[in-house]
């Protein structure tokens, strides 16, 4: 994979000489390519040799034995330092590391690191597989592995992601009492006797829709639409399965308009202290119509947190600011379109809203299902390799 795309990328710088025929005429370098790009055009055995000249990436495993301390063995084990870090984060979410590894206990890391042709290492090799193995408690080991959905990290071998969430939620103490996704309006229920059903809505038809007509039982949101999914984290934040629409609301108010709500309300009482979610940057803080008194932070890359119904704002949160996780922001209040005290959190991932529940970053993930028997499928196949490996070395051969 790493490979191949090595290779993509030095066969792409070859090709500029044809695409910008004038960059070629510029220079030793350009003509360089053109001869380059001649002799992969030429004869078989040039081809090889241009292949000779790729860089490539090789697997490498390493086992020491911790015969006096763990700095020993990580000196000894010839694992470049950045990459035995790694390693050694994942490990140490359940392994404490300083007082739980004693003489006698093996330490295995394989990773993956990328060489130029002479074989002069490229960047920072990747763990693929770090495993201690001590005398109190066995193996505990982490594979990387990239699920369906294309979170790739490093995972132990009972599927629990090894690396800790990036966020936390907003509040010390979580009741949900609003999903994300579709949902009746509080604010838009139809009068009593309205028959028609078409309310006055408050505050605005800024996100009010109507329900489409044979709207499938969980919704239409672009996350699946599945709001209070259950899920053990869900189920420990008091979330009940989600119902679906033929149920709940619209029974109780058959033509209420629904829409999309794009976080979650946490119910909490006044004054609560509200918590940066994440590391970032303070980019709004200030009364925001229906949001009431709003925050919204920006954590670098693409994900942004947003904080409504503030009853006030901590003191020096303002735009331009830093904060860091857990930072106090804020309280929470019923500012804004709210019916009584709550926070509503956003998480916007590349500006759009997405469910936090269910976010990567906010959650302990845990493989299931078909990653779940891939993965388990993989860590087999490693496990058959290693065993292979060490009966070559074994043996000389
Ligand atoms: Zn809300």
């Amino acid at each position: 994979m790493k490979k191949a795309s090595l290779v993509a990328a030095f066969a792409a710088s070859f090709s500029i000489s044809s695409v910008f025929p004038c960059l070629a005429a510029e220079g030793a370098l350009a003509d360089e390519a053109r001869t380059a790009e001649e002799r992969l055009l030429g004869a078989a055995d040039e081809e090889a040799r241009f292949f000779d000249l790729q860089p490539f990436t090789r697997e490498i495993g390493s086992t020491v034995v911790v015969s006096t301390s763990l700095d020993q063995a990580l000196a000894e084990s010839g694992v470049p330092a950045a990459t035995m870090l790694e390693a050694l984060r994942a490990l140490s979410a359940t392994v404490n590391l300083a007082r739980d590894v004693k003489r006698g206990d093996r330490l295995y890391v394989r990773y993956e690191q990328a060489f130029t042709a002479e074989g002069a290492p490229i960047g920072v090799g990747r763990v693929m597989w770090a495993e201690v193995t001590l005398a109190s408690r066995g193996p505990v080991a982490v594979h990387r592995f990239r699920t369906r959905d294309k979170v790739e990290r490093l995972w132990f071998t009972n599927g629990l992601s090894a690396t800790p969430p990036s966020m936390r939620m907003p509040l010390d103490a979580i009741s949900v009492s609003s999903g994300f996704g579709l949902r009746a309006d509080p604010f838009d229920q139809p009068p009593p006797l309205a028959a028609t059903g078409k309310s006055a809505p408050m505050g605005g038809p800024l996100r009010s829709k109507p329900l489409p007509p044979g709207l499938p039982t969980g919704g239409i949101s672009g996350n699946g639409g599945t709001t209070n999914m259950a899920t053990p984290l869900g189920a420990s934040l008091g979330l009940a399965p989600y119902g679906g629409f033929g149920s709940a609301a619209p029974k109780a108010a058959p033509r209420a308009a629904l829409f999309m709500h794009e976080g979650i309300d946490l119910v909490a009482p006044s004054g609560t202290p509200v918590y940066a979610a994440a590391d970032g940057v303070v980019v709004g803080a200030a009364p925001n119509g229906r949001y009431g008194n709003w925050i919204r932070i920006e954590h670098g890359g693409k994900l942004a947190t947003v904080y409504g119904h503030l009853m006030a704002f901590a003191p020096g949160i303002e735009p331009g600011e830093a904060v860091v996780r857990g930072e106090l922001i804020g309280f929470v209040g019923s500012t804004g379109r709210s019916t009584g005290a709550h926070l509503h959190f956003e998480v916007l991932d590349n500006g759009k809203p997405v469910n936090p529940i269910n976010h990567p970053e906010l959650k302990a993930m845990q493989l299931r299902g078909l990653d779940m028997d891939r993965f388990k499928k993989q860590v087999a196949r490693a496990l058959e390799e290693r065993t292979r490996e060490s009966k070559v070395a074994a043996t000389g051969l």
